[in-house]
């Protein structure tokens, strides 16, 4: 059996986490590059996010589409207005939201709102900070270098930012702010890199994948130890698994890397081996959908081995202690990901298929 006193404490900076719910209406709606949109939601003065942090992400129920959605907050929660708070959502071919946004200006419609969640928040080391992002990618890690600036943190930062062309750069004039609001005594460097600037264009700048430039910087040993920093990696899963292992390359331990997946729908949904929860609750705690994760009693399987439906334990009829299972509901998850970087016992991951967790279950 578990020995209680000897169970890993849930993650420090997951502390924040209980996750709200509220209201809140678009203040205003505009497109920072052709395909990407910043919009501003005010919340109710019911609903604040009093306890965001940056680098956290809220989920975002449109109106006329049935499937919340997750987004970073793009600019920091602890100097925006109360009640306020920015994203910016960049256009994906056929996505809901994007077509949503797409046709035409969303001032004034109605968001539900849930969070804040996640922890892809500034570390307290005291090595350089790299940043990597592509995309939308901007959006966490814009909030995270205003929040480091804002404190004064006695850190060299590294932000590359890889887009196609010129058309795709935004945020200069909050790149510029924190520029000069960094730490008088350290170094902010900001390195943008473009992928598919026509050749003959006016760019005087790097061309490439960002990840490329990070690597060759990286072999150089320029002006930053990369060996003592802290990795932080945003934006779409391609770029983010190249960066990972560029910096895994160098020998960088994966506790000094900090991811942020822009994952969808297509994402596999995490799944929860029952042998190695511990019932602490902690995925319960942060999950933004209801009935996301279940209890369950059963689960029945079809021929594909796909779940086909499983008995819920409904609340009343239970001693209140879980002698069960827990069950990710594919059709309810949004692919946010909370649960697995919050469970501290490393029980929900992508890794395991529900039969294998099962089996291990019933041969133990
Ligand atoms: C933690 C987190 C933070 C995020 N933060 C941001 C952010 O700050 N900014 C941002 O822009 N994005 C962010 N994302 C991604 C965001 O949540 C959405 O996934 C993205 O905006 C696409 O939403 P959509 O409604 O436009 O597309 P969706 O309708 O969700 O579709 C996504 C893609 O899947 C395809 N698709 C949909 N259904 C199917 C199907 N049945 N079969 C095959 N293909 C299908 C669509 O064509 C589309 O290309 C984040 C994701 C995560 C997990
Ligand atoms: S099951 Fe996990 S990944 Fe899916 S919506 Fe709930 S918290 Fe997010
Ligand atoms: S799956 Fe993990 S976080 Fe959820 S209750 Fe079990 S041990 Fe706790």
């Amino acid at each position: 059996m578990f020995d209680l006193f000897q169970l890993p404490k849930a993650d420090s900076r997951l502390q924040n986490s209980h996750v709200s719910r509220g209201v809140g209406i678009v203040r205003s709606h505009r497109k920072v590059t052709h395909d990407t949109h910043e919009i501003v939601i005010s919340c109710d003065e019911n609903f604040r996010f009093t306890n965001a942090e940056a680098g956290q992400f809220a989920v975002l129920k449109f109106p006329s589409i049935n499937r919340p959605r997750p987004y970073s907050f793009a600019r920091n929660p602890r100097s925006a207005p109360l009640s306020e708070s920015t994203f910016f959502i960049r256009e994906v071919p056929n996505g809901e939201v994007s077509d949503w946004l797409k046709s035409g200006d969303r001032t004034g419609s109605k968001i539900d709102i849930a969070g804040p969640i996640g922890k892809f928040t500034l570390d307290d080391r005291s090595g350089p900070l790299v940043c990597i992002a592509g995309g939308s990618g901007m959006s966490a890690i814009l909030s995270l270098i205003e929040y480091a600036a804002e404190l004064q943190v006695e850190r060299d930062c590294h932000f590359y930012y890889g887009a196609r062309s010129q058309r795709d750069l935004y945020c200069e004039l909050e790149i510029e702010n924190v520029t000069k609001l960094w730490s008088k005594d350290n170094k902010f460097v900001f390195i943008p890199v473009l992928s598919e600037e026509p050749s003959m264009s006016d760019w005087g700048g790097l061309r490439g994948l960002v990840t490329e430039v990070l690597l060759s910087d990286m072999e150089l040993d320029s002006d930053i130890n990369f060996g003592l920093a802290s990795y932080f990696l945003c934006g779409p899963p391609p770029m983010i698994k190249a960066a990972f292992s560029a910096v895994k390359k160098i020998g960088v331990s994966s506790e000094n890397i900090f991811q942020d997946n822009f994952e969808d729908i297509r994402s596999a949904t995490p799944v929860i081996d029952n042998h190695r929860c511990v019932l602490c609750d902690e995925c319960l705690l942060v999950k933004p959908i209801e009935n996301c994760i279940v209890e369950v009693a059963e689960l029945g399987f079809g021929g594909d081995d796909k779940v086909r439906q499983y008995k819920r334990v409904e609340s009343g009829s239970t001693s209140g202690l879980y002698y069960n299972s827990l069950y990710i509901d594919e059709s309810k998850c949004i692919r946010c990901f909370a649960c697995v970087d919050a469970c501290p016992h490393d029980a929900i991951s992508r890794k395991y298929s529900i039969r294998d967790s099962l089996r291990q279950k019933s041969y133990d």
